[in-house]
């Protein structure tokens, strides 16, 4: 006898059409009390989670989804993962909460010894905090420290976060443009140079071409300091981008980018709060492109669901930081909450005993390569591309053409309403989640769990190329 699927791994069931009524009615009261900057409230969206597992998300309406977002990237395990709730509970009854950086608790040091364990240094030492915007800030207070130049050169369509701090190396325009003038004006923006994909007469001159004129521009920008004219002492950047919509670089950048910042006396922060803790297939992405960080940014799957993120350094770098004599130069409230560091040892855990890298790489190439197959002969589909469970569809005209995103333009209009936008708004009542990236809404991001079932991956797929068939 073969037992049905468990809630977690069942493909998708709707009730009714959504957004169904339950949800509708849950938008009607978040109008009244939410800023409405937060949630984009249409008739077609969105719909109010109320129970979640594995790849599986259930709505107010009781209809069943395959999540294929894992939460933004934070349910690498699978949602409400047992071993995390188990952990979660077991923490609560004992100690809520800690005291910051005065009277810590005692599972805040087995979390530290584990991170750092990780961490490819000889010795390293942390920072944790509650968000990713948080740990790139510490990052960048760590740079400043160590180098006594505030400077920092970032990447064009790069995402770290929204917070002013983190705004200042977010590219976006129209995140930044409203707070302009309260927005450090020390970061130079280079552009990330885009992987070349299959086609064309010789990908392997196209990247090498691609790769050394990217980092032209870098040395010549590290050479001239920032627009304000401070000096750059941090190059940051996502070892894929993700926001942007799963771009690599061609290979041998992030190594020739890591030797520049060297010569430069320069420090590498890489931004792993959503490429790091298995999502790409290694504990850290920067082992798989090549880039060398002396700080490490993680968050999102570090947590198993909980907010908890961390700048993790080298010791000599991180010790610039001065002794604290009672007064934390940079601590906040939650700093190392019990609760969350109880869901991060369990993630950590788990990379080994649920195979989490190697899940990450086999169920991503499935994904990857059902979507190939799939959808890059349909009309409108500019690229499938990604690495582990960080994937990306790029629409747009012009299939495997290059860079894509200029083709994508007269395709899409804002990030909001994009092309990526659209097919994340057709695939919803198709019963699958997903998420628009990209400066212009042109990409579906695929941020799964690595809880994701064969089953699941083929629905998606029919899903996916349906809901992209309707755009023309
Ligand atoms: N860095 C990267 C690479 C991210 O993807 C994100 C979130 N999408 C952040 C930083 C910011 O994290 P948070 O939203 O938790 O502040």
């Amino acid at each position: 006898m073969t037992r049905s699927p468990a809630f977690g791994a069942l493909l998708p069931r709707l009730d009714v059409p959504p957004p169904g009524p339950a949800s509708r009615a849950l938008a009607d009261r978040l109008r009244a009390v939410e800023s409405r900057n937060v949630t984009h409230l249409s008739e077609h969206w969105p719909i109010f989670w109320e129970e979640a597992a594995g790849s599986n998300v259930r709505d107010a309406d009781g209809n069943v989804y395959v999540d294929l977002s894992a939460g933004f990237g934070v349910a690498l395990l699978g949602h409400s993962h047992p071993a995390v709730v188990a952990a979660v509970t077991e923490q609560a009854r004992r100690l809520v909460h800690g005291m910051g950086d005065v009277h810590p608790p005692e599972i805040r040091v087995r979390l530290l010894e584990r991170l750092c364990a990780l961490a490819p240094w000889p010795s390293a030492r942390a920072v944790l905090a509650s968000t990713g915007s948080e740990a790139v800030e510490i990052a960048l207070k760590t740079a400043q420290l160590a180098t006594g130049k505030p400077g920092v050169l970032a990447f064009e369509s790069g995402y770290h976060g929204l917070t002013l701090g983190s705004l200042a190396v977010t590219e976006r325009a129209d995140f930044r443009r409203p707070f302009a003038r309260r927005v450090y004006a020390g970061v130079t923006f280079v552009p990330f140079p885009v992987a070349s994909r299959a086609s064309g007469p010789s990908p392997l001159e196209t990247d090498r071409r691609t790769c050394d004129k990217a980092l032209g521009v870098v040395r010549e920008a590290l050479r001239l300091g920032a627009p304000n004219g401070d000096p750059i002492g941090a190059v940051l950047v996502e070892p894929v981008q993700g926001r942007a919509g799963a771009r690599m670089a061609p290979s041998g950048f992030m190594a020739g980018l890591s030797e520049l910042a060297r010569e430069a006396g320069v420090l590498v922060i890489a931004d792993e709060v959503l490429t790091g803790m298995g999502r790409c297939g290694a504990v850290l992405a920067s082992e798989r492109v090549g880039l060398e960080p002396d700080l490490v940014c993680v968050g999102k799957a570090l947590g198993g669901g909980l907010p908890i993120s961390a700048c993790i350094g080298a010791a000599e770098v991180m010790d610039a930081w001065p002794r604290s004599h009672g007064e934390a130069l940079h601590t906040s409230t939650f700093l190392g909450h019990p609760l969350a560091c109880a869901a991060a040892l369990v993630a950590l855990d788990r990379l080994d005993s649920e195979r989490v890298l190697e899940r990450a790489d086999s169920i991503g190439k499935r994904l990857l390569d059902g979507l190939s197959e799939r959808l890059s002969t349909l009309r409108g589909v500019a690229d499938v591309r990604g690495v582990g469970l960080l994937l990306g569809i790029e629409l747009g005209e012009g299939r495997g053409s290059g860079v894509g995103m200029e083709q994508s333009r007269s395709f899409a209009r804002s990030s909001a309403n994009g092309a990526g936008a659209r097919v994340a708004l057709g695939a919803l009542p198709r019963g699958v989640i997903v998420l628009p990236a990209g400066d212009v809404g042109q990409v579906v991001e695929l941020t799964p769990a690595v809880t994701l079932t064969d089953e699941q991956i083929d629905y998606s797929v029919d899903a996916l190329a349906a809901a992209v068939e309707e755009l023309s």
